[in-house]
């Protein structure tokens, strides 16, 4: 069943490529497996699946050395600072920086262990309460500080987009991720490439990918619910 959903999740996402005039291979589908056996990992594996997504560090420690070597782990949800040593090395991006204080403690683990660690930045586009994440107007100057740090190199940005019935209502949230992060190209800080957005889940996926998605995190539609 695995194989199939993963498959089926692959396929809209191409055919929302072929609708946006973009290239199928330049999003990645990040398999969001948290919760999940070990074995509907490696169904998701067979079926071609080579990135995976993780809110707890713990799992990521757990599954990484289960999987083949060139499984990747990636790390979405929100990291507390005493886990950061254990995750960074073993995930390959951090999707979920949503505070300095987050990014001065990365470089502090970073730099013991003399290693550079990928990391995106989170913005809570839509100032959900319940979300982490920096607000849009605060994105550049958190850039510009991070930039600074040697062993922590920003790839671009992510967002959580509100939990909505019709995807559509989400589709002004991915043009303004979308928009930031051409802005803060566009200033060409030292340290710090956009070419990862990471934006859209199970419910809106496709309307991400529409609107420039690099990364879709879809868990739901792949592995059943949670
Ligand atoms: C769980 C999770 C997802 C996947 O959500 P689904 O709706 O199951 O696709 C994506 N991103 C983050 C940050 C998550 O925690």
């Amino acid at each position: 069943m695995v194989r199939e959903q993963y498959l089926k999740v692959k396929e809209k996402i191409e055919n929302a490529c072929v609708r946006a005039g973009r290239k199928p291979e330049d999003v990645t589908l990040i398999a969001v497996s948290k919760t999940k056996p070990l074995e509907l990992l490696r169904e998701a594996y067979e079926a071609g699946a080579r990135d995976f997504g993780e809110n707890k560090v713990q799992e990521i420690i757990e599954k990484e050395p289960q999987m083949p070597e060139d499984a990747r782990f990636h790390m979405i949800g929100h990291l507390q600072r005493n886990k950061v040593r254990q995750v960074i090395g073993k995930a390959v991006l951090i999707h979920s920086v949503d505070s300095l204080r987050l990014a001065r403690q990365i470089e502090e683990d970073a730099a013991k262990v003399g290693i550079v660690v990928p990391v995106l930045l989170e913005v809570n586009v839509a100032r959900e309460e319940s979300k982490f994440g920096f607000f849009t107007e605060e994105v550049e100057n958190a850039v510009r500080e991070i930039s600074s740090l040697s062993h922590i190199s920003v790839k671009g940005l992510m967002t959580i987009a509100p939990f909505v019935e019709n995807p559509e209502e989400n589709r002004k949230v991915f043009q303004e991720l979308y928009q930031l992060s051409v802005d803060i190209k566009s200033k060409n800080i030292d340290n710090v490439t956009m070419g990862v957005l990471s934006m859209g889940m199970s419910g809106d996926y496709e309307v991400a990918v529409e609107e420039g998605a690099t990364m879709v995190r879809v868990g739901t539609s792949i592995f059943g619910a949670r």
